[in-house]
């Protein structure tokens, strides 16, 4: 678990000895306060992104205007951001300016939360301005300054609030709730990218149900695509078991069955969605569809394969639709099936069109399918000569 910060540590170690301050920030300090596992470690310097690029082998400039260049040391990513202060939001999207600080408070200060403001020195000690140890210690959710200005400065802070509470389980200070209250509208001016990871990520926490009683509460919802108008459906889906769930994606699909919404690809195109996302939520809501109230056969199964069918018998216990069939049931169907992808099949589609004598067309996927079917209830032998007998017994 502390891995990356021993790396962290080295390339903070190479800033200093080349007369830079740098210091381990943000999520990955708040995360070891917690003693929650570490993802990614963020680091903070004096030395300007050209002078970090100078010293590592290996960087990659991703934000030069904002600061940060990511130093990838021993297989490992570190994001260096130069300390700055940000102004002027006016367009809710990148700060208007960035001016570059030579201290560490002050690059604290722009910060959203206290418990994410709060620096790791080299030499294991804590820079805490804005005591966000104490309030993490007292489980609350504090903004850097003013809500109300932070908030204005940048509405997504809001859902960032609502996700920080959601995976850590804080309490939002009757200030806060609102604060979002009255600035939740504000949220339709933020960019739906990044709105979309933080409710990925809000999605994601176990204490869901506490962000989304303020998520309704606050009216934020109703900036959310999809989400305006359904509350009813909104705290339903707080209530349901979504512990049960494995990723990002199982968890919109639930989403998306709750909320009854009928088109996916509009839902999804309006998230901006990535197209794998997009098809993997159509693919699989298609397949809950089909199956919720169906026992698994060879070919329902040949058709979903079993990491789908897997994924959606969670989706079936998170909606309690009863299963006869535990996944040991499944997978040992799994393996009782001949084939498992039309690749499999010791035909092709050339195969079908020369014994025939016929041109390609749609026809070759329906007789495909009409041979996995008896190769699957292995009313056929998945062998090359076999199949040709069956397929030329009909002409
Ligand atoms: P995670 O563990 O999910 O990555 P994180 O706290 O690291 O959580 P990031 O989005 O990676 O969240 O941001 C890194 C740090 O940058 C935050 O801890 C915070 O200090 C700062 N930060 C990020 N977004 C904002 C924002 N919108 N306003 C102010 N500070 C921000
Ligand atoms: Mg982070």
């Amino acid at each position: 678990n502390q891995a990356p910060f021993k790396i962290a540590f080295k390339v903070m170690d190479k800033l200093h000895q080349n007369g830079f301050e740098a210091y381990i920030v943000g999520g990955a300090v708040r995360d070891y306060l917690l003693q929650r596992p570490v993802h990614d470690v963020d680091i903070t310097t004096s030395a300007r992104p050209d002078q970090v690029q100078a010293l590592f082998p290996k960087t990659i400039p991703v934000g030069i205007e904002h600061g940060t260049v990511i130093v990838r040391e021993e297989n490992t990513n570190f994001e260096v951001t130069t300390f700055r202060s940000e102004s002027g939001y006016s367009d809710y999207r990148h700060p208007e300016q960035v001016h570059f600080e030579t201290s560490i408070t002050e690059d604290l200060k722009r910060r959203d939360f206290t418990m994410n403001a709060i620096a790791l020195s080299i030499d294991e000690e804590i820079i805490d301005p804005y005591n966000g140890q104490i309030d993490l210690k007292e489980n609350r959710l504090m903004t850097v300054g003013d809500p109300k200005i932070r908030f204005k400065e940048d509405p997504l802070r809001m859902l960032r609030g609502l996700r920080f509470i959601s995976q850590l389980g804080l309490e939002m200070p009757k200030e806060l709730e609102n604060t979002c209250q009255s600035l939740g509208h504000l949220l339709k001016n933020i960019s739906i990218e990044r709105i979309y990871q933080e409710f990925t990520k809000l999605l994601s926490g176990e204490d869901l149900q506490k962000a989304f009683h303020i998520l309704l509460s606050s009216h934020i919802y109703e900036y959310l695509p999809y989400l305006e108008n359904k509350s009813i459906e909104c705290q339903q889906f707080s209530h349901l078991p979504l512990k049960l769930l494995n990723c990002d994606e199982e968890r919109w699909c639930t989403l998306i069955i709750q909320l009854k919404v009928k088109d996916i690809t509009a839902f999804c195109n309006a998230w901006k969605m990535s197209k794998r996302k997009k098809n993997w939520l159509i693919r699989h809501t298609g397949i809950y569809e089909r199956q919720k109230n169906l026992k698994w056969t060879k070919e329902s199964l040949y058709l979903s394969g079993l990491s789908a069918a897997l994924s959606v018998e969670r989706l079936k216990k998170v909606f309690q639709k009863s299963s006869e069939q535990t996944d040991d049931d499944i997978k040992a169907l799994w393996k009782s099936c001949p084939i498992h992808n039309r690749k499999d099949l010791h035909v092709n589609g050339n195969d079908l069109s020369t014994w025939l004598n016929r041109k390609p067309g749609p026809w070759i996927d329906k007789l495909l399918t009409e041979i996995e079917k008896e190769v699957l209830y292995e009313r056929l032998l998945n062998d090359h000569e076999e199949i040709r007998n069956w397929v030329m017994s009909f002409v």
